[in-house]
């Protein structure tokens, strides 16, 4: 008697490599795997047939996946290089107003970029972009803020001000370009205000000057 018939069998598909697994919450290497209906004589496959499913095996918890799951790291990762090159040309746009590049500044803006991003940015990436062309931050400003909560917009709008103001001086052009900023953020004008007399309290009116950062020039 010949035995023959369709079966689904379970292969590898492919290299495989390494994924953030949800799972072990970490970098992981992976297998995928793939289901396929084959033509199969005395249960052998030998013809292939329909891909019935395919998925992403972690190899050391083992917890499988639809293959999206490839994706997600890697639009995590887009997601933060949009913030942290945005958060950059808002610091740059904003610093270029106070017209420091001196070490306190370049550190203080460090601080701001961390504030907002977690992440840790050289003297060097901010001292390149502050010597860097202007750029359209109404543009960057509207893509920030698909992804900042409440409190990033607020951190985000403080670090403008910080880096505007550091030369001292909260000028009319200044809190305009400010108020721009932070509309195009979804915040409102009277929290603006709140984080603007909280982030440059020395440069508005009736206040001493900031001591804490010396401005080697002025702009205005
Ligand atoms: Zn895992």
């Amino acid at each position: 008697m010949i035995i023959f018939g369709h079966r689904a069998y379970t292969f590898g598909a492919g290299r495989g490599g390494e994924f953030h697994c949800p799972q072990c919450n970490t970098q992981r290497p992976y297998k995928l795997k793939k289901l396929q209906r084959f033509f199969h004589l005395y249960f052998i496959p030998i013809i292939p047939l329909t891909e019935l499913q395919r998925w992403v095996e972690c190899r050391l918890c083992k917890s499988k996946y639809r293959t999206e799951v490839l994706k997600l790291k890697a639009e995590q990762e887009a997601r933060q290089k949009l913030l942290d090159d945005g958060y950059r040309a808002v610091l740059a746009h904003f610093g270029k107003m106070s017209g420091r590049s001196d070490e306190a500044f370049v550190e203080r803006l460090e601080r701001c970029f961390t504030d907002l991003t977690g992440r840790l940015l050289t003297p060097e990436q901010l001292r390149k972009d502050l010597a860097g062309g202007p750029g359209d931050i109404s543009y960057t400003a509207s893509e920030l803020r698909g992804f900042l909560t409440e409190q990033g917009r607020e951190i985000a709008v403080r670090g403008a001000v910080i880096a505007a103001t550091a030369d001292g001086t909260l000028t009319d052009a200044k809190k305009a370009a400010v108020a721009d900023f932070a509309r195009i953020l979804g915040m409102s004008d009277a929290h603006l205000l709140g984080v603007m007399a909280s982030a440059a309290p020395g440069a508005l009116p009736g206040s001493a000057p900031a001591q804490a950062l010396p401005a080697p020039r002025s702009l205005n």
